[in-house]
């Protein structure tokens, strides 16, 4: 185990991680993007005044689920006092509460609710985990930061392959996202031109799990109606249809 701090390091510790337990330990030792590492200390050393009495984790938010999910979900990036103040994605924030109530109207998690690492959330046949890891300023990653950390759900999508059938992407930058992963993990070119993302958008390959598009669980979305939790539920209802659940 060793802290990564370069690109070649995060490359050397994902590809050298040989169970979910140690990637997630190596990637909560993640320091490779100066830019994000600052920002995730800072928003943690500040807070926000509704957490003031919370530790906020500050580092980088492994994923989260079972290591024989049939269905994975690709996020963007945890939020800054979500994921980075409890150390689990989409936990303790508004996004996550709209997502965990649907997962559980789904039966792929136990209680709808998700809002500190031991308040005994379990997920079943699904493993969730972000393309960026760290907490991005204005939830937007740099390109350079995106492609630094992609290792990390590169092997992470290796180490479930064995019985991954369907990856949710939820929002255009993890379907993005999904395609160089798709290549390095299961050595298939992507289609040219890439298929357009769009909430139930679906695209079926073969030799890969099919792929499912969500628009994102954010707060923009939801409070304006543009996703509503009955198209959650279509999706996840897709999904466990796809992987045979
Ligand atoms: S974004 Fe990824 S690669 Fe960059 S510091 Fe965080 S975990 Fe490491």
């Amino acid at each position: 185990m060793s802290n990564a701090r370069t690109r070649e390091d995060v490359v050397r510790c994902a590809a050298g991680a040989a169970s979910l337990g140690v990637l997630d330990e190596e990637i909560s030792d993640c320091f490779a993007c100066p830019r994000l590492v600052a920002w995730r200390e800072e928003v943690a050393a500040t807070k926000r005044a509704s957490f003031r009495s919370w530790d906020y984790w500050g580092r980088p938010v492994p994923g989260f689920g079972n290591a024989d999910a049939e269905i994975a979900i690709l996020g963007l990036a945890p939020a800054a006092h979500g994921g980075n103040r409890t150390g689990r994605i989409f936990t303790g924030d508004r996004s996550g509460d709209v997502l965990f109530a649907a997962l559980h109207r789904a039966g792929l998690a136990n209680q709808p609710t998700s809002v500190s690492i031991d308040d005994g959330l379990a997920l079943r046949h699904l493993r969730i985990f972000s393309a960026v890891r760290c907490a991005p300023p204005d939830n937007k990653p740099l390109p350079d930061e995106r492609d630094t950390c992609a290792p990390w759900a590169e092997r992470e999508l290796s180490l479930i392959r064995p019985t991954l059938r369907v990856v949710v992407a939820l929002g255009a930058f993890a379907w993005q996202a999904w395609w160089p992963a798709m290549r390095a993990v299961y050595g298939v070119r992507p289609p040219v031109p890439r298929p357009k993302f769009g909430h139930g958008a679906h695209v079926s390959l073969p030799g890969v799990p099919d792929l499912l598009g969500c628009f994102h669980v954010s707060q923009q979305n939801t409070f304006t109606g543009k996703l509503t939790p009955a198209m959650l539920d279509d999706v996840f209802a897709r999904a466990k249809e796809l992987a045979g659940l």
